[in-house]
């Protein structure tokens, strides 16, 4: 195993879906065999958008849980924790705090993307500050690889700035992350919005029955020029050849073509991204149908991971006082 480690989060915010999948999920589940990898449940996160709802995180957290055993995340190798459950990253993140300007998560592209529908008036401080708790999750266990899809780039890239600067300014105890893009930095939604996202209402679960993924592939958007199974399409703006793209490994020259000639007609072309899905997902079935009969064994799981997280976190954290001069006595 080579001494390097992984890590990634998801808010707990609802189910995950292909877009998780195809940007950090599979990578993550890669990983694992090589590195040692965290995989965490993001309550705190979840609350900079979901804090008038804090009762729903439990369910949840929950549904994520076994969408993360379902997708192929082996509990023996990969240490599943509750982010809630570190108090050492709450502490980091206050400490960090310290030295991050505001500009700097002002000009953030994602936190101005994701707060477009607020003005800066109502921008909460939690919110704001979402990547200052990113870096505490990260460099709690120096992680250095991080699995992610391509709006957490931003993020990432102030995580670094932090660690540098604390590094600077105190003793170089952290270590900088790097993000790990994958094939599909992005995948787009079925209403054609350019990510497939939980809050959109625009997902394929993973724990999507055949029904359901037919049913939402068919009223999925597709070129709005092809009119008539014969009108020659788009395909590059088409989010159903961008399923094509990610989750099939053969055929997708001949769906570009027949789409571009008016050969391939739109439902033919959804008739087959349903069935690649289902394939896809099928074995998660099995693996959830598994663990959802076993609450305690899931349970065990995320007590015992949060254990040996914690226990990183405690000499992360004495290593941090240290360099900050907080060891009293
Ligand atoms: P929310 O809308 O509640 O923020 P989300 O769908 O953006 O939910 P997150 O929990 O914020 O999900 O993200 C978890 C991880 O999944 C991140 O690394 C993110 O980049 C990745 N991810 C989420 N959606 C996509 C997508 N459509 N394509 C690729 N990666 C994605
Ligand atoms: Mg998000």
């Amino acid at each position: 195993m080579m001494y390097e480690r992984v890590l990634t989060g998801d808010r707990v915010t609802g189910k995950l879906h292909l877009g998780h999948y195809a940007g950090s999920l599979q990578t993550r589940v890669a990983l694992q065999e090589q590195y040692e990898t965290f995989v965490f449940l993001a309550d705190i996160q979840a609350l900079t958008t979901h804090f008038d709802r804090p009762q729903l995180l439990g369910q949840h957290l929950h549904e994520i849980t076994l969408d993360y055993l379902s997708a192929g995340i082996n509990p023996e190798k990969t240490t599943i924790f509750i982010q809630s459950m570190i108090p050492e990253i709450a502490e980091l993140t206050l400490l960090f705090s310290m030295f991050v300007t505001v500009n700097s998560l002002r000009h953030n592209p994602t936190i101005k993307a994701e707060s477009k529908n607020s003005s800066l008036d109502e921008l909460y401080y939690g919110f704001l500050g979402y990547p200052v708790s990113q870096t505490a999750d990260i460099t709690f266990c120096k992680a250095t690889i991080i699995p992610v899809g391509e709006d957490q780039l931003p993020h990432l890239e102030l995580t670094r700035k932090i660690v540098r600067r604390f590094n600077e300014l105190y003793s170089p105890i952290l270590v900088e992350p790097k993000a790990l893009i994958s094939e599909t930095p992005r995948l787009v939604g079925t209403d054609g919005n350019a990510k497939m996202s939980k809050s959109l209402g625009n997902a394929i679960e993973l724990d999507s029955t055949k029904e359901e993924i037919i049913f939402k592939i068919r009223k999925a958007t597709t070129d709005p020029a092809r009119v008539h199974k014969n009108d020659p399409g788009h395909p590059d703006i088409c989010p159903i050849f961008a399923y094509h793209g990610a989750f099939r490994s053969a055929g997708v020259t001949e769906i570009r073509e027949g789409c571009e000639r008016g050969t391939m007609g739109c439902s033919a072309c959804k008739q087959l991204i349903s069935t690649a899905l289902d394939q896809l997902i099928e074995p998660m079935r099995e693996l959830r149908s598994y663990y959802a009969t076993k609450p305690k064994l899931v349970q065990e799981i995320l007590i015992s991971g949060t254990q040996h997280a914690r226990s990183i976190a405690q000499e992360t954290m004495a290593e941090v006082r240290e360099a900050m001069s907080l060891n009293y006595f």
